[in-house]
């Protein structure tokens, strides 16, 4: 889907903005099994058409260098955007930020969508206009807060999305795999991906239109071509200072956006962070096949070593059936292996059973285990079937509630049975009365 990047100082009321906009979106009830969901990117709609909701709000504004990061923030957003909705705050009109970041996005090439935000006093329509001397188009008045003019806005949005997805990857069948390399600032990605791509490596596929950096690189693993998405963000390092973490998170769900398998990426000789997690997180909520790799194995004693299986069986449990190896992008030790976990991910990612199949494995695993007595009822699952891949999804028609453990229980044993080795399972139920 097309990606909509929100940008703007803070307090201009980006936030209340994406609130807004998603307060209008259906609702999808939908059971992924993941873990937090805490993400920048959001599935949005209007008049029909899906997009990608980046929200670029969420640094602390009593850091430093602010200017600077807006910037770059602004940057990202363009990067990943196919258009870019710019949030002024019309009461305080163009600073001198803002006229830096309009400069910036002109040269994007990028539509613009120039949002007047907090359009509600008496001089409201005024303060507006006056944001015309930004060069980027009229101005679209709206109070994110009260909800005026978000209607139109939205149908400016829409009418400056790109006209078809540009290229589904569920259609292209046979071209080059999609990775994506993430994990948290200095694990090594950049190293990994030299060592990976070697020096002579093929640089791909500007963003269309566009006159900013290319993106992907071409890598050959075992053979075949891999398309590694986002490597300008790897390579190029923009955001080193405060807000890195932030920015990375950014760049991660921008990347996931177009990748079909993610390598996370962690730094095997530091205690597991937060923000590994997180990232994991990112992945499966997004629904892509996914590997993990520990990097910096030269750098392990056993000690260590130790530790770091006991830190994975606590924390990684979640996700358990995605594929682990170890390596060093310094030495280079392991780095071949790569390309196996990824085959084993996108398998599991692709694999669809038969529903007779699936069914006859549910009947047995359902009588021998039924669901407990819940309120003198008790949920049954009548029928199953596997409505789509990449990943797989399943939709269990039930006779009632069944509860979360019973679902991991099912989830659990759909692997046992299965595999679907590297593949977040996204489960969900049609309750018959
Ligand atoms: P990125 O921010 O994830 O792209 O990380 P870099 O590739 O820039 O690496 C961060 C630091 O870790 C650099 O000093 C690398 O030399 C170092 N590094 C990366 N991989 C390894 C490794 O396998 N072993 C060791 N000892 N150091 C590594």
């Amino acid at each position: 889907t097309p990606v909509v990047a929100v940008v703007g100082r803070p307090n201009v009321g980006k936030s209340t903005l994406v609130n807004r906009i998603l307060g209008r979106r259906e609702a999808v009830v939908e059971d992924v099994p993941g873990v937090t969901r805490d993400r920048v990117a959001y599935d949005a709609a209007w008049a029909g058409r899906a997009f990608t909701l980046l929200d670029t709000g969420g640094w602390d504004p009593e850091a430093k260098g602010m200017a600077a990061r807006i910037t770059a923030q602004a940057e990202v957003g363009m990067a990943a955007a196919d258009v870019v909705m710019f949030v002024v705050d019309s009461t305080v009109g163009a600073t001198d930020t803002d006229e830096a970041v309009a400069k910036l996005l002109r040269r994007s090439g990028k539509p613009v969508i120039l949002v007047a935000n907090k359009v509600d006093g008496p001089s409201g329509e005024a303060d507006a206009a006056a944001l015309w001397n930004l060069a980027l188009g009229e101005p679209f008045p709206v109070s994110a807060l009260h909800g005026r003019g978000s209607g139109d806005l939205l149908d400016a949005v829409v009418a400056a999305l790109p006209d078809a997805p540009p290229e589904s990857f569920d259609t292209d069948g046979g071209g080059p795999r999609r990775v994506a390399l993430v994990g948290k600032p200095n694990v090594g990605k950049s190293s990994l991906l030299n060592k990976l791509a070697g020096e002579d490596r093929v640089v791909v596929d500007s963003v269309a239109g566009t006159t900013v950096d290319p993106i992907d690189e071409m890598v050959e693993l075992g053979g075949r071509e891999w398309r590694f998405i986002d490597t300008a963000g790897i390579r190029r390092r923009v955001h080193e200072a405060s807000g890195a973490e932030y920015f990375a998170s950014l760049r991660t769900a921008s990347a996931l956006e177009r990748a079909e398998v993610a390598v996370v990426l962690i730094d095997a000789s530091e205690p597991l962070a937060e923000q590994d997690l997180r990232i994991i997180s990112m992945v499966v909520d997004a629904g892509r096949a996914l590997v993990l790799a520990f990097n910096k194995w030269d750098l392990l004693d056993d000690e260590r070593r130790d530790v770091l299986e006991r830190e994975i069986d606590r924390q990684l449990d979640r996700v358990a059936w995605a594929p682990r190896i170890n390596v060093s992008a310094r030495t280079g030790w392991h780095v071949d292996r790569l390309v196996r976990a990824l085959d084993t991910s996108l398998e599991g990612w692709e694999q669809r059973i038969p529903t007779g199949k699936l069914n006859s494995f549910l009947g047995q695993l359902v009588a021998a285990h039924p669901h407990p007595v819940r309120g003198g009822k008790q949920p049954r699952i009548m029928f199953a079937t596997q409505a789509d891949t990449r990943p797989p999804r399943f939709v269990l028609f039930t006779t009632g509630f069944l509860e979360p453990s019973y679902r991991r229980f099912v989830e659990r044993r759909l692997r046992e049975e299965f595999g679907f080795e590297g593949t977040p399972l996204d489960i969900s139920m049609k309750i018959r009365e």
